[in-house]
């Protein structure tokens, strides 16, 4: 790092809280699936800030959009109607709608789209929607939620109340209760813990923070069997694995199956602003009255535009298809790596979690040998390396990745 990042660096360390240990590169610009440093050095951008960047840095039709209304009107609260918010909740409707409401106790109504900001607070609504239906509607007093071991669904104290991870929710008690954890990709341990107070199942189709941990095939196919015997909603976390990361709008979808609930964020707002949504069928997000819930910035103009904007360009599956295409790429690149500095490889479409070999070093040693070679990943846990580039990135720089990747795994 030279002097003009130290400075910035420093800084940054004295003021802001230390509850992020980002690596030592100090980024001053983004264009597409590149980003310039303040030393004028390029790296391509493998992490997408968490898939919020699926569609890349500064895409024109999003810049544009996002130009255009903050010229013209930003927030109003939900006080009022304002005209960019019938764009967003129907074009999402139509995109997500037919993915998720045909089957099990959440009916078959129209589809509903409630908006908020940041994934936690999607997540927090999905909790209180649920909660809600099953106080409402089944008549169940004191509902509890099964979650699966590995999630990441968020920093709020509900949600961390059942996180496995120490680090996350050691020292930040007491504890939200009503929830219940099983081991992730186990169907029949979910079942059994479906009792007659389970209001839901909230799940990641695929755990990103975990490590991009895919389950087994057929599970999420039986957790929905099993959930909608009982009668309980299946709530999808499609957070970070939504929105064409995994090769289609919703990861679950591969697996055939339609959830009650689904959360989106990240990427719904174009990396521009955060813009968070649960969708589900009217009669499940019926459940909420004025009054009820709430959020002064949640659906405001300029969220609603880029968001409207972001859900046009996913409506015909281009971006999708060029997910599934480069991480059919990606993957097989980095399957010939496995037992060259890699242990194994998981995930689907432009989307992996990669583990590295104890000899190689840490996953953070990975990434720090990356960012030398013009590369930014992030590590998550100890050896697994997140490598979640933004779709617009191209087969040839696939190819440099993996290049500079099989570099990285040899030099110790
Ligand atoms: N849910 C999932 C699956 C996530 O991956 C994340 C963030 O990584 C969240 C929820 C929380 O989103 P946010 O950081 O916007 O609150």
């Amino acid at each position: 790092t030279t002097s003009e990042s130290h400075r910035h660096i420093e800084a940054v360390e004295r003021h802001a809280a230390h509850n992020y240990h980002p690596l030592p590169v100090v980024i001053a610009s983004g264009d597409g699936a590149w980003v310039t440093d303040v030393d004028g050095r390029r790296y391509l951008d493998c992490l997408a800030a968490y898939s919020a960047l699926n569609l890349g840095h500064a895409h024109p039709r999003l810049v544009a959009v996002a130009h255009e209304q903050l010229d013209r009107l930003t927030l109003v609260s939900r006080a009022f109607h304002h005209d960019r918010m019938a764009a967003f909740v129907t074009g999402l409707a139509d995109l997500v709608g037919p993915l998720v409401v045909a089957e099990g106790p959440g009916g078959t109504g129209e589809a509903m789209v409630l908006p908020m900001n940041t994934g936690a607070e999607a997540v927090e609504s999905a909790i209180k929607v649920v909660r809600k239906h099953a106080h409402d509607v089944r008549g169940i007093a004191e509902p509890e939620i099964v979650v699966a071991d590995g999630n990441f669904h968020g920093r709020t104290t509900t949600i961390v109340s059942f996180s496995g991870d120490p680090d996350a929710r050691d020292g930040f008690g007491p504890y939200t209760p009503g929830f219940v954890s099983v081991p992730y990709g186990d169907a029949d341990a979910l079942a059994a813990a479906l009792t007659e107070r389970t209001a839901a199942v909230l799940l990641e189709p695929i755990q990103g923070e975990a490590g991009v941990v895919t389950p087994p095939p057929g599970y999420l196919a039986r957790v929905r069997e099993a959930t909608a015997e009982r009668g309980v909603l299946l709530v999808a976390d499609e957070i970070q694995s939504g929105l064409a990361r995994a090769g289609s709008t919703l990861a679950i979808s591969h697996d055939g199956v339609r959830p009650d609930l689904v959360t989106l964020g990240k990427a719904l707002g174009g990396g521009i602003v955060p813009v968070s949504a649960v969708v589900g069928s009217s009669e499940v997000l019926g459940v909420l009255t004025p009054g009820t819930h709430g959020s002064t910035f949640g659906g405001n103009p300029l969220a609603a535009a880029v968001a409207a904007e972001v859900v046009a360009m996913l409506a015909d599956g281009t971006w999708q298809e060029r997910s599934r295409t480069l991480g059919a790429r990606l993957h097989d690149g980095l399957s010939e790596l496995v037992g060259h500095g890699l242990s194994s490889v998981r995930g689907r479409g432009l989307w992996a979690g990669i583990d590295v070999a104890p000899e190689v070093g840490t996953a953070r040693d990975v990434a720090e040998r990356l960012l030398a070679r013009g590369i930014l990943a992030k590590d998550t846990h100890t050896t697994t390396l997140r490598l979640a580039p933004p779709l617009v990135i191209t087969a040839e720089e696939i190819d440099w990745l993996l290049d500079r990747l099989r570099d990285c795994l040899a030099a110790v």
